[in-house]
């Protein structure tokens, strides 16, 4: 089955996450569990972690239905040491912040060598960055997102992503976030039924189909390979619709969270519905008497 939903709204409270997802028909959604422009924010409350899971209960939200995405500020390849450390300590305490709600993923973007380090050093960094925040906490999935690869951006290709996977040292918890636009973007043809499949045979043969945790569905402002990330709404890009129609017909995207980022929010209800409407029943043989 498909669990699609949309990076929704958690300002007033993390609380307000699953109520703003149950609003607009959503099977999964995405948060920040803290302000996103900032490096540290207040601890959640003992009131926001319990009406958090409250809610969730309430409008029947599971862990695997949900994946926060951490702050735009961190950097865990950063070249330096003492914005790396900083990136650190700002990770960790995200992963801490999805322990206490019961969450058991976080979503984010590897890292950037910022033209100071080469792009092996800056991977082993960022691998190094994920085993330290790994070894101080429990049960949180570090899922990283592939990128369009603009600046100095990594995780463009599937051998980068698998290049910090390999140096993880519990692969248990460590898993990938494919956002459809950042694909297209960096050079992956998603867009075609021969591009899709290959683009997702090569996804099996060089990560695998069990490092899959979620999906980001994002139509490109931008052109095919263009490096540039730009997220559009669900046909009103340069991808199409038929990338979202071969994706939710495939069950390799069934039981992890599918979430939109898409700019234009007043969009999301009909976006999900129209994804759901994608999906062809199996055709049976079954006649009527
Ligand atoms: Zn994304
Ligand atoms: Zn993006």
């Amino acid at each position: 089955m498909k669990y699609i939903g949309a990076h929704v709204s958690a300002s007033g409270g993390v609380e307000n996450a699953p109520v703003n997802a149950n609003s607009i028909g959503a099977k999964a959604f995405a948060l920040f569990t803290k302000n996103q422009r900032q490096w540290f924010s207040n601890p959640l409350s003992k009131a926001n972690i319990k009406a958090f899971r409250e809610n969730c209960e309430k409008y029947d939200y599971k862990p695997f239905q949900i994946l926060p995405h951490d702050s735009y500020l961190i950097n865990l390849g950063h070249p330096e040491e003492e914005p790396l450390e900083k990136s650190r300590a700002s990770f960790l305490d995200e992963m801490q912040r999805c322990e206490l709600l019961g969450l058991d993923k976080l979503n984010f973007h590897p890292g950037s060598h910022l033209n100071s380090i080469g792009i092996e050093e800056c991977l082993k960094r960022i691998a190094e960055s994920i085993n330290i925040v790994l070894g101080k906490t429990k049960g949180v999935t570090a899922v990283i997102e592939n990128t369009a690869g603009q600046g100095t951006n990594l995780g463009h290709t599937f051998e980068q992503l698998w290049a910090i996977i390999d140096s993880v040292e519990d692969k248990s918890r460590v898993g990938v976030c494919i956002d459809t636009c950042h694909a297209f973007a960096s050079g992956y043809d998603v867009k075609s039924p021969e591009g899709f499949k290959k683009t997702f045979e090569k996804f099996n043969e060089i990560i695998g189909f069990e490092f899959l945790k979620g999906m980001h569905l994002n139509d490109s402002k931008k052109e095919f390979a263009t490096r540039v990330d730009r997220h559009e709404n669900i046909g009103k890009g340069f991808m199409g619709e038929d990338v979202f129609r071969m994706l939710m017909n495939d069950s390799r995207f069934d039981n992890i969270p599918l979430i939109l980022e898409t700019p234009e929010e007043s969009l999301w209800e009909a976006e999900i519905k129209k994804l759901y409407s994608y999906v062809t029943p199996h055709i049976t043989e079954e006649r009527r008497g």
